[in-house]
């Protein structure tokens, strides 16, 4: 079993933060939380002060993704066996803790430049979360996507050195990525870490975001129609329609963040056990929908 639980939080440098206040609580339901910089607006889910923190900078990028360790323990042996692999790892400025409201925090850059943070003993926030209910908890906040240029170095990384498990493959055909028609294939891979089907794919393909996109589950369908209402009323940019994944079953359509990147807003999605699951490859990306306006599914 990976030392890692869940994916915990996002970090997002944005051009224009009050459009990410706006898009965060209107349209997608989350809660406005309290954070140390007042620049900044925190995004959160559930129980945390923050799952998703929106910076201002010059740039609309992913800066990086928080995953979270159960203790003490399995954070000294987290950041052993990363020393033992060889990563560069960063330890967390007191700063870095206090802003993340965490009691202890590594980062190191995946093989293609993704910034992965690993931290333990989140605080939690005493006031009462009032968005919508979305599924987290031992799942963590959902699912990421992030680029990776070269499959084998990224399976290696992610399943060797971070222990995730390969829970499925997809075969992509270079021409739906706009690239040309080749024998060699292309692969998607899906890694978990806990009961979640997938916390992260990596795809070959480009995303000058730094990510592709960022899942997260609600409770019902009647969330997910509700929130594809208020894409209708906010002028929120659905770029799919509602569908059904073949891999994790999550019924969800996707709607363009002020980043750039997309987030797939769903429900239903698959648990797995790794006593009992067998990694296979999905020949489909959907079961039904998830039609894209604007070129190729993911
Ligand atoms: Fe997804």
């Amino acid at each position: 079993m990976s030392l890692i639980r869940s994916l915990g939080y996002l970090r997002v440098e944005s051009t224009d933060v009050p459009a990410w206040q706006e898009f965060g609580t209107r349209v997608l339901g989350m809660s406005l939380g309290r954070g140390p910089s007042p620049d900044a607006a925190y995004l959160r889910m559930d129980e945390l002060p923050a799952r998703i923190v929106v910076t201002p900078g010059s740039q609309d990028r992913l800066t990086a993704a928080g995953w979270e360790i159960s203790d003490f323990s399995d954070f000294s042996d987290l950041s052993a066996s990363l020393d033992e692999a060889g990563v560069a790892v960063k330890h967390a400025s007191p700063d870095e803790l206090a802003d993340r409201r965490v009691a202890q925090m590594i980062s190191v850059d995946d093989p293609f430049g993704n910034r992965l943070e690993f931290f333990c003993g989140a605080a939690l926030d005493s006031r009462p979360y009032s968005g919508t209910g979305f599924v987290t908890g031992v799942q963590g906040m959902g699912h990421v996507v992030l680029p990776a240029t070269d499959d084998a170095a990224a399976l290696r990384f992610y399943t060797d050195v971070l222990g995730f498990r390969l829970r499925d493959s997809m075969r992509l055909h270079p021409e739906m990525l706009g690239l040309p028609a080749s024998d060699q294939p292309l692969w998607m891979r899906f890694l978990g870490c806990g009961p979640r089907h997938h916390s992260v794919a990596l795809a070959p393909i480009p995303a000058p975001s730094g990510m592709i996109h960022l899942m997260i589950e609600t409770g019902s369908i009647d969330d997910v129609g509700r929130a594809i209402d208020r894409c209708a009323k906010f002028k929120a940019p659905m770029i799919s329609t509602l569908g059904r994944h073949a891999n994790d079953h999550m019924v969800s359509f996707y709607v363009r963040t002020p980043s750039g990147f997309d987030i797939e807003y769903g429900t239903g999605g698959l648990t797995v056990d790794d006593a009992t699951w067998v990694a296979r490859q999905t020949t489909a990306h959907s079961v039904w929908g998830h039609r894209f306006s604007g070129g190729g599914g993911r």
